[in-house]
């Protein structure tokens, strides 16, 4: 298989013209960060992030006045966020077309964040061709009160069983409460066949282990269990984009992380925007070279 041999932790940090207002601005109340310090890790962890981030329809958590306060989630923009950031008209479901976001560098990032934006969420696809996925995501999210080892677990369980379908899958903390388990793929499938192979996939697990898992979104019957959100992989869903921070308490941040370490874990949030040199440093270590990035088409399940 063919793996990507280099992160871009080496790329000296970009030079941004983007001008961030109300710097001092508290907007992670629980720990103190303000906007300026958001700015600032998104500024650093820009070549990190870009691989993932860069030419993807994105949709964006902007919680303005804080992530205590009033957030929403944007999919569609008509020219707000000023030059930096690019958009793509895509058909939407009753057949209208709707202008998507994607950004392609550090400016960009950095014009949503001056917008308010927290995180960043990207489609299954890239902007060049919406209708064909290039990476399938199952995204654990475990009961209420079920502990972390149990999801350390699932995520295991999943990238063995991928791995005996002849896929190579890697691990990303949400940031929250879950472990997300990424498949990159080459392009080349649609999104019934990707969406198919998804549920099909949850939907054995769940057949296999039901005391484990449930495939289904209903609340009920989570009770004690991990439900693979195999909804992800539908078109026109997102999921959180590796380093991105999230709006939730202490500024947590999603990272990729290779599975060894993901063995040493405790929870799904042991980084946050303060972290930034951490996690630079961090992405320098061998055992996260070529993190989501393979060459690997989808076998027929
Ligand atoms: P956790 O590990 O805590 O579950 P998560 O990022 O996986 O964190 P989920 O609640 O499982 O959070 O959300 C899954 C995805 O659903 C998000 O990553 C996001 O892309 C999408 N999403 C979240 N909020 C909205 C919303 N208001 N509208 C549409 N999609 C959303
Ligand atoms: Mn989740
Ligand atoms: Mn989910």
């Amino acid at each position: 298989k063919d793996v990507t041999p280099e992160t871009p932790a080496d790329t000296p940090e970009p030079r941004s013209d983007v001008r961030i207002s109300s710097p001092d601005r508290v907007i992670f109340p629980e720990s103190g960060q303000t906007k300026g310090e958001l700015a600032d890790y998104y500024r650093t962890i820009a070549p990190l992030m870009l691989p993932f981030a860069a030419g993807r329809p994105i949709s964006l958590v902007r919680c303005p006045q804080g992530r205590a306060r009033h957030c929403f989630f944007q999919k569609h923009d008509s020219g707000s966020f000023g030059p930096h950031v690019s958009h793509v008209p895509i058909r939407e479901k009753d057949g209208g077309t709707e202008d998507y976001l994607y950004i392609t560098d550090a400016d960009g990032i950095l014009a949503c964040v001056q917008m308010g934006t927290i995180e960043f969420h990207g489609w299954g696809a890239k902007a060049e061709d919406v209708e064909q996925p290039d990476r399938m995501i199952f995204d654990l999210d475990p009961d209420e009160g079920l502990g972390f080892d149990e999801v350390k677990r699932a995520a295991r369980d999943i990238r063995r069983r991928l791995s005996d379908l002849g896929l190579v899958s890697f691990a990303m903390l949400s940031g929250g409460k879950g472990v997300h388990v990424v498949v990159p793929l080459t392009p080349g499938h649609d999104w019934e066949t990707h969406k198919d192979f998804s549920k099909r996939f949850a939907e054995a697990l769940s057949l296999a282990e039901p005391d484990r898992f449930v495939a289904t979104m209903s609340k009920a019957k989570r009770k004690g269990r991990i439900f693979i959100d195999w909804l992800r992989n539908q078109r026109g869903s997102t999921a959180v984009l590796p380093y991105s921070a999230r709006a939730r308490a202490g500024a947590p941040v999603a990272i990729p992380i290779s599975w060894e370490e993901l063995d040493k874990m405790k929870d799904a949030h042991p980084f946050s925007i303060s972290d930034a040199k951490t996690l630079m440093d961090r992405a320098r270590d061998k055992a996260l070279q070529g993190w989501g990035f393979v060459t690997q088409t989808l076998p027929d399940l």
